[in-house]
């Protein structure tokens, strides 16, 4: 029995190298073999008896003969084969997981077994076709295989997804680490939301990490606080641009690091997250005691009885959308500030700020064994601004993991640190690259094309680079640049 392959795999099966002969063909019962995958013959088969394997890398449908819950299929796969005019039986056994290294790990060639693998590798982690749909694995490097290679890439470096990248990340697609496009599902704690029409959610898609995050952050709240995360979104099935974040930055939100949650406050003015009083038509902060609060140049901000000074100094809700008035609260980071001390509960529209304290804390505190963890959250109750994870609720809104975010009042937004940070090389990592690459170049002077390659494990060979259809320096550029990502995950920058 052949052995060595894992769900996320492509298994080469050499007819020739496990029976002798010169002639091959399938057998009749061949095609239950593709219960459980798909084989692609290489070309010349019938001469070579090299097929393909790929066993199915989803639970989508149940899978006949499936031995494990695990994703994909685990179990022992027969293909009846004929040898030289002779019916074979060929066993092999596909196993959980995927294989880091060897000859079953993802390669990175042009070759239909290169994209045979990489196709499997990104099925096996979840990622998507253009369309939301499992990837198809066709040996087709596609416009699919393109979207699934560039979410890939986003959802580890949390840059905006790029549907034109073809490029995989070698120091991921074949780790323990790499990180995995999931559904995010309820758990204690942690609901998700319908749509805003009332449908199912559409963007409950997200990283692994996020998903882990969720359940350690849930689980914590469920026991310290009687409210609950409530997803509003995350990511859509296909990740990339879903035109519903266009008050966030660019790429928020396409790769599954990002996560809003919803509060009783509203994104405009029309339902704050602090106590308001109403005279002559205009909306009023309400630090209660019939006070309100006022500002004057150079002493700042007071609460005075209402008579006291002139209503022209006593602070709005918002005297204008994108006002920066002094005066004007709403989505005002210095005036919210400045009126910190004064702002209560708009218990009317539901909203308690010791409960969003709670979920914050939760999501800042929560710290899987993934090693997943909440880089930063944008919000707008300055009251939840806090200068560090000592939860003082003492922050600016610029620095500390609370920060203000033009127009998110009704929601807050969660960024899940991405397993990599681009960068700006400090001197000592130039350093580190230049020496790595002068290790580089004794190899390729003195250690010839097939010594594996420090960091890297692979030789120059393996990677191409004798090869007359590419060109040396494009795989030269892949190694400068697998290497500065392994100085930038080293570093743990
Ligand atoms: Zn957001």
């Amino acid at each position: 029995m052949l052995s060595g392959a894992h769900s996320g795999d492509v298994l080469q099966v050499d007819l020739h190298a496990a029976f002798g002969g010169t002639e091959f063909g399938v057998g009749p019962d061949f095609p239950n073999l593709q219960q459980v995958g798909q084989a692609f013959f290489a070309s010349d088969f019938s001469s070579s008896g090299v097929f393909y394997f790929v066993p199915e890398a989803t639970d989508e449908s149940p899978i006949p003969h499936d031995t494990s819950p695990a994703r994909g299929f685990q179990g022992i796969v027969t293909a009846d084969v004929i040898v030289d005019a002779v019916p074979r039986s060929l066993e092999f056994l596909v196993e959980l997981g995927f294989s880091e290294t060897g000859p079953n790990s993802v390669s990175y060639g042009n070759n239909l077994e290169d994209i045979l693998r990489l196709e499997q590798r990104l099925r096996f982690f979840g990622y998507p076709e253009a369309d939301g749909n499992s990837l198809d694995v066709d040996g087709f490097m596609d416009t699919d295989t393109q979207w699934a290679i560039s979410l890939f890439e986003s959802a580890h470096a949390h840059t905006p997804h790029d549907p034109q990248v073809e490029k995989v990340r070698r120091d991921f697609v074949n780790s323990a680490d790499a990180v995995h496009w999931t559904e995010l599902t309820a758990s204690p704690g942690f609901q998700i939301l319908p749509s805003v029409s009332r449908g199912p959610q559409p963007e409950r898609w997200a990283t692994d990490r996020a998903a882990e995050l969720m359940r350690s952050a849930g689980l914590s709240l469920s026991q310290s606080s009687s409210s609950t995360l409530a997803l509003r979104s995350a990511s859509p099935a296909q990740g990339g641009d879903s035109g519903f974040h266009t008050n966030e930055l660019n790429g928020a939100h396409d790769a599954g690091l990002d996560l809003d949650f919803e509060t009783p406050s509203t994104n405009d003015s029309a339902t704050p997250f602090f106590a308001t009083r109403e005279i002559n038509g205009q909306r009023y902060i309400d630090p209660g005691n019939g006070d309100l609060v006022f500002y004057q140049p150079g002493v700042g901000y007071f609460a005075a009885q209402e008579n006291t000074y002139s209503l022209n100094d006593a602070v709005r809700v918002e005297i204008s959308a994108g006002s920066t008035d002094p005066r004007s609260a709403w989505n005002n980071r210095p005036v919210l500030l400045g009126i910190r001390p004064f702002l209560r509960d708009n218990l009317g529209g539901g909203y308690r700020v010791d409960d969003v304290r709670a979920q914050i804390m939760a999501l800042l505190s929560a710290a899987p064994s993934g090693g997943a963890h909440v880089e930063v959250i944008h919000y707008n109750d300055p009251r939840t601004w806090t200068a560090d994870r000592n939860f003082n609720w003492d922050g600016d809104g610029l620095s500390g993991p609370v920060q203000f975010r033009s127009n998110l009042s009704g929601i807050f937004h969660a960024e899940v640190a991405p397993s990599v940070h681009d960068m700006t090389l400090s001197q000592v990592h130039v350093d580190e690259i230049v020496a790595g690459l002068d290790g580089h170049d004794d190899l390729f002077t003195h250690g010839g094309l097939s010594t594996p390659l420090p960091s890297i494990g692979e030789s120059f060979s393996q990677m191409n680079v004798s090869s007359a259809n590419e060109p040396v320096f494009q795989n030269m550029t892949s190694t400068y640049y697998s290497l500065a990502r392994l100085v930038t995950r080293r570093v743990g920058i």
